[in-house]
């Protein structure tokens, strides 16, 4: 069977100047390492029979009909700092599906070549943050939060040149679109007007179909990024490149870059090796969406014909963003501590257990799930100082009387996943696969397919690392 993907290409369909037509540039040799067929599945995608086909159309060697391949333009501020342009640099968008309910999806390759945008940079990817991003999206999706996903990876049989020479890889991209931030700023940097129109038009078709012009946009998209940051602060997730180009207006979580989830909890904490100053950092996140945001109703003031006014409105619904936010996360926090219902000591009950495990080295992960269980007080454990611990246990226990005790055990376990991808995981499967063993990769994503279930067959995964395997800093996608 050849290749049939459900095409329907809408983003082609807009102005020349939003992106460059171009194909993947074929690669040496496809491997394939990784396909998600329940993926293609949901998408309605008929994959090719044979294993070398199915790895030829990932690597961007053959296209599948109807395919309209194209290299992305955005803009964006990286680190605080204005680009007033970047692009698709190393990846192509050979189209988007309409999934069988009527979704629609971009699939696309990353790693696939040069193109226009690649400046400086050769238009390939490495095996490790292939696998990296395969991993982290699968297991966000699996823990139930908005993110692009992983339909493949691929290697090359190329070599790329990075800190030393690495094997070369294609991972393949699902995204609702790949419309960022930064896509809206290049456009109103340049003050075309028509073109934001159309990209406001595109985007609110798209994803906010209830949306009315560029204010009712803003609003969705920042109730849509409040509820995608409190869900990572939930779950220790730390983006680590929260640049204005890497905030997709669909909500999703994208660009799995130097991102991770944290052991020991600390607010502060910081894996990328290129955040020199801890902007990105795990507590920073709900101000860095904020700014951004800002950003992107500064993008769209262009579109308001009374510029004054929108001044105003906007400001108001980029400052509303922080209450979205603070509901949003103590939701998330009610729920991690067993509370349905809300009282007014709650956030601080669950802020008091934050500095507690800060003081305490304790892991975030295993002290909420340990929470979840049957006898709680085997959360005591993970605190350097366990007296630390009972204190606040004595104050949680009081409280959780007034809660349904039959369902806590339950409703606990659906809100604090057993296992993440733990850091010293990635890195011992990407150490694997390079070294020609794809086992460690495959068991890792079998492991954090169901992120909330009971498994004791999976403890080794609930660990966290030890002084020799713990990863202190995680490096850029590039
Ligand atoms: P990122 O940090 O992955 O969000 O990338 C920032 C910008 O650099 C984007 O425009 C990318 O397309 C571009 N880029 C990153 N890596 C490469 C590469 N190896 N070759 C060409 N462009 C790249
Ligand atoms: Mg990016």
């Amino acid at each position: 069977m050849t290749a049939r993907f459900p095409f329907d290409n809408s983003y082609a369909r807009l102005p020349d100047r939003f992106y460059t037509r171009l194909a993947p540039t074929p690669v040496a040799e496809p491997g394939l390492v990784a396909v998600n067929r329940a993926l293609a599945d949901r998408l309605g995608l008929t994959l090719p029979d044979s294993e070398a086909e199915i790895a030829a159309l990932f690597a961007g060697n053959t296209l599948p009909d109807g395919a309209a391949p194209l290299a992305q333009v955005y803009a964006g501020h990286q680190f605080g700092g204005w680009s007033p342009q970047l692009g698709d640099g190393r990846a192509v968008l050979l189209g988007e599906v309409v999934a069988p309910d009527g979704a629609r999806f971009d699939i696309q390759l990353k790693g696939a070549g040069r193109t226009p945008y690649s400046r400086m940079g050769d238009g390939r990817a490495w095996l490790g943050p292939v696998l990296r991003e395969y991993i982290l999206s699968e297991a966000m999706a699996a823990l139930g939060l908005p993110t692009t996903r992983a339909l493949a990876a691929v290697t090359t049989g190329e070599i790329v040149l990075r800190e030393g020479p690495l094997p070369g890889a294609v991972f393949t991209r699902v995204a609702r679109s790949h419309v960022r931030v930064g896509t809206f700023q290049f456009f109103a940097s340049r003050d075309d007007v028509p073109a934001l129109e159309a990209l406001c038009t595109h985007v609110i078709q798209r994803h906010y179909p209830e949306a009315e012009g560029p204010a009712g946009l803003l609003r969705a998209v920042i109730a849509a990024q409040a509820d995608l940051v409190a869900g990572w602060m939930a779950v220790g997730f730390i983006h680590g490149v929260m640049n204005t180009d890497n905030m997709a207006i669909s909500g999703e979580t994208i660009d799995y870059g130097p991102c991770a989830f944290m052991d020991a909890y600390h607010p502060d904490t910081v894996f990328s090796s290129i955040d020199q100053f801890g902007r990105y950092a795990y507590a920073n996140q709900p101000q860095i969406a904020a700014w951004n945001l800002a950003q992107f109703a500064t993008a769209l003031l262009p579109l308001m014909p009374d510029r004054d006014a929108a001044i105003e409105d906007f400001t108001q619904a980029v400052n509303g963003f922080a209450d979205a936010f603070d509901t949003a996360w103590q939701a998330r926090l009610r729920a991690k501590l067993g509370l349905a219902t809300a009282e007014d000591g709650d956030t601080g009950l669950a802020l008091n257990l934050l500095e507690v495990m800060a003081a305490n080295g304790a892991d975030f992960t295993r002290v909420f799930r340990a929470l979840s269980g049957p006898d709680p007080v085997q959360a005591r454990s993970e605190f350097a100082d366990p007296t630390a611990f009972d204190g606040w246990h004595e104050a949680w226990a009081r409280r959780i009387t007034r809660e349904d005790g039959a369902t806590r055990v339950a409703r606990m376990q659906a809100a604090n996943p057993a296992r993440i991808p733990r850091n010293h995981r990635v890195e011992e499967a990407i150490t694997a696969a390079v070294a020609g063993d794809p086992g460690v990769f495959e068991r890792l994503m079998a492991a954090l397919a169901d992120p909330y279930a009971e498994d004791s067959g999976l403890a080794a995964y609930e660990d966290g690392p030890t002084e020799q395997t713990r990863v202190r800093a995680t490096f850029c996608g590039t």
